[in-house]
């Protein structure tokens, strides 16, 4: 299998993996930037649980279908334009995953709470206007929101997760819905009052925040994809990379 073939297949994968582990549904994606380049693989308009490697389009900065048959998904934008914006992303998710969208409904913004969620150290800042990214414009918005961090929060609709390859930014994208639902877990069982949550310090968040390169995340999405590869397709379950 050379390269590109290669990558066909990670970005075909991580697609099954955003529907497999419930972090979106009949909506969300993941892209890929062809190294070197201005463009990159994303699947036609469906499900990303159906994604297929054969399928993929490829798109570039401005918006222009470079090769494929289809139709892109509608947020296609948010891809152009986070990679016109970022030369070192070559991975980025967008999905809809439930607890990060319950975090943005209660004002509620992201805390370190666990292992996981330290690869989040710097933060994860919120894209508050409602609605789909569906023109240039607002995908350059939403790629001005998350700037030089890993991810945004997107109010009412969902995440974007953006890093240096695919495989990354799809298992942040995990870790980030799991982290999510941990912190809305211990918001509850603290009666609603986050002042009792033991949040992270920003130095003890700090010393996990590469949890997301190496080994660690190799072993991630060998997990994650071995599950999407075997579990049919609706079959999805709640997002708990637990270590
Ligand atoms: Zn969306």
């Amino acid at each position: 299998m050379n390269d590109i073939d290669a990558l066909r297949q990670d970005v075909a994968t991580a697609n099954r993996i955003l529907e497999r582990f419930g972090l979106s549904h009949a909506f969300g994606h993941a892209s890929a930037r062809i190294p070197g380049t201005n463009t990159f693989l994303l699947p036609t308009r469906r499900s990303p649980g159906l994604a297929e490697a054969s399928d993929l389009l490829v798109i570039d900065t401005e918006g222009r279908l470079v090769s494929g048959d289809g139709e892109p998904n509608s947020e296609f934008w948010i891809h152009a334009r986070m990679y016109a914006a970022r030369e070192d992303v070559g991975g980025v998710v967008h999905a809809h995953p439930p607890a990060c969208v319950c975090l943005t409904g209660i004002g509620e913004p992201h805390r370190v709470v666990h292992n996981q969620g330290a690869i989040f150290a710097g933060g994860v800042p919120e894209y508050s206007r409602i609605g789909l990214i569906r023109t240039r414009e607002l995908g350059d918005l939403l790629a001005g929101v998350i700037g030089a961090g890993r991810a945004a929060m997107m109010r009412g609709h969902g995440i974007t997760t953006a890093f240096a390859d695919v495989r990354s930014a799809t298992v942040a994208a995990c870790y980030l819905e799991e982290s999510a639902a941990l912190q809305l877990r211990m918001l509850s069982a603290a009666g609603g009052d986050a002042a009792r949550l033991r949040e992270y310090t920003r130095e003890e968040s700090l010393a996990l925040a590469d949890q997301i390169t190496g080994s660690v995340a190799g072993r991630a999405w060998e997990y994650l994809s071995g599950v999407a590869r075997v579990a049919p397709l609706g079959s999805s379950r709640p997002a708990q990379l637990q270590p």
